[in-house]
């Protein structure tokens, strides 16, 4: 492999590009990565982790109300948006410093600079206007959001990205979109005391989730005060004198706000990338299409993670990199089981997921079992706070093996990453059954369910 500048070169420095170029180091390839904005990528920098730190952060409100059950008085309480926003900056800093650490460490010369593919072994630095040769290109770079061009008024409307660092929190704010973002966004606006109306087009929020955990997601985030407006979409933004925005929508509502959120999908990166040039296929949503080994038409370059749109979450991102890396240089090929991800809504309340949703379950088999159960969580039997938990398990009603379990409630997603075990094991309910519980949890629930509320026959 030595005819190149490096046997990989990796474009994008997120979950999967960083696991990537790591792993092919400690194999001895010789790799290089390009990162355009900050090493860590979307998840560490304006995704799943400052995300997951303002969820935090917005939950106390609920949590000094409730402490009041207990006998606590809770006195004052301030709010600094200031004080969030730097120490959020501040832990991503450090981990974006870990991010590059570990990967000079494993050797890989790490470049700052937007790198574009000029044909199938070539990538140049735009920074510098270096071109540089390498045995295999890994494109990693992810995807941004969209944020409908053709909406007038759209300049004045923000995405997650911008939602990191506003200058300062606004008293009213509409989330457009049904997504978990825009769902987590709508929660985390609605816990830090921001008046908070969420649109979305479709019937019901979540789509892709269990029917019944999405209108029960739905109808506790309105017990919190969230308006949900279903079945309508803006039409045009307007920015008033004040400065602050009117959103209409087809439905002929005019919505005011300080600030519009659009949190309506992600794009594929993959615009201006130069994968014309070398001949690289994409669908018609600009995903780079590729096989199960991530191997894309040209066979010296792969593509790994959202910029693929194969399961977008930062664990998928980050096996299919080091699939890729161990296949290509460990001599060890593998490939990833995309069919049973476990995952987790940071919706409030949570809401945790692994298999089959029932819709999806009476596609494959018309007889199923189901186990529901919802219960007022014991916390909230002195907090007095109107909120449900709900627990459903599907179950194949031939061979009672259980298809998929989705939890709305404290703690879900913890719960979830356990089932994803059980469920990748083959667990039958009869598994659970004779599981003893924890007791007072809320999870031993799951292994009390006895008797099916549905028995559902084709
Ligand atoms: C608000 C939000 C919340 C999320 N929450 C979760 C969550 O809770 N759990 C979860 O699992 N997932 C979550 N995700 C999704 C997760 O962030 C992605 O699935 C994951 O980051 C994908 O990894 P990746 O390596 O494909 O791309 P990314 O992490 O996006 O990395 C791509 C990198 O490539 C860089 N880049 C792009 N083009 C170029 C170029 N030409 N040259 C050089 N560099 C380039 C980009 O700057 C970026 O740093 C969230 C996403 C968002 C936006």
């Amino acid at each position: 492999m030595t005819d190149y500048d490096y046997d990989l070169f990796v474009i994008g420095g997120g979950s999967g590009g960083v696991r990537a170029a790591r792993i092919a180091a400690t194999h001895g390839a010789r790799v290089g990565i390009a990162e355009e904005y900050r090493y860590g990528g979307t998840c560490v920098i304006r995704g799943c982790v400052p995300k997951k730190l303002f969820v935090y952060a917005s939950k106390f409100s609920e949590e000094f109300e409730d402490a009041e059950g207990f006998g606590w008085t809770v006195g004052e309480r301030a709010f600094s948006w200031d004080k969030l926003v730097a120490a959020k900056d501040q832990e991503i800093t450090r981990l974006e410093g870990i991010y590059r650490r570990n990967l000079e460490r494993t050797d890989v010369e790490v470049h700052d600079s937007r790198a574009v593919i000029e044909d199938a072994h070539t990538v140049r630095l735009l920074s510098t206007g270096q071109t540089l040769s390498a045995k295999f290109i890994l494109v990693a770079v992810g995807a941004s959001p969209n944020v409908d061009e053709g909406l007038p008024g759209g300049e004045h409307v923000i995405t997650s990205n911008e939602a990191f660092h506003l200058a300062e929190l606004p008293s009213k704010i509409v989330v457009a979109g049904g997504g978990y973002i825009a769902v987590e966004f709508a929660g985390i606006f609605n816990g830090l005391g921001v008046d908070t109306t969420l649109i979305y087009r479709g019937e019901e929020i979540l789509r892709g989730f269990d029917g019944e955990l999405r209108t029960a997601v739905r109808q506790e985030m309105e017990k919190k005060g969230i308006k949900v407006v279903l079945n309508d979409t803006f039409s045009r933004i307007e920015k008033t004198a004040d400065g602050t925005l009117t959103g209409h929508t087809k439905g002929g509502l005019a919505l005011d706000a300080g600030q519009i959120m659009f949190a309506i999908g992600r794009n594929p990166h993959t615009r201006d990338l130069g994968l014309e040039k070398a001949g690289v296929e994409m669908d018609a949503a600009g995903a780079i299409k590729v096989g199960a080994d991530s191997r894309t038409n040209v066979a010296s370059i792969y593509a790994v993670g959202d910029v693929t749109n194969r399961a977008n979450l930062t664990p998928v991102a980050i096996r299919e990199g080091h699939a890729f890396a161990d296949t290509v240089f460990g001599n060890k090929p593998w490939t990833v089981d995309h069919s049973l991800i476990a995952t987790a809504v940071f919706s409030q309340p949570e809401m945790g997921t692994v298999g089959l949703t029932q819709e999806e379950a009476l596609q494959r088999t018309p007889n199923l079992d189901i186990y529901k159960s919802s219960f007022r969580p014991m916390k909230h039997t002195l907090s007095g706070r109107d909120e449900k938990m709900l627990m459903k398990m599907i179950v194949d009603a031939d061979t009672q093996k259980v298809l998929g379990v989705h939890i709305m409630g404290p703690d879900a997603g913890e719960l979830a990453q356990i089932l994803g075990i059980t469920l990748q094991m083959g667990a039958t309910k009869a598994d659970f059954d004779r599981t003893i519980a924890v007791h007072p949890t809320a999870a031993e629930e799951l292994v009390t369910m006895r008797e099916p509320t549905e028995r559902l026959r084709g």
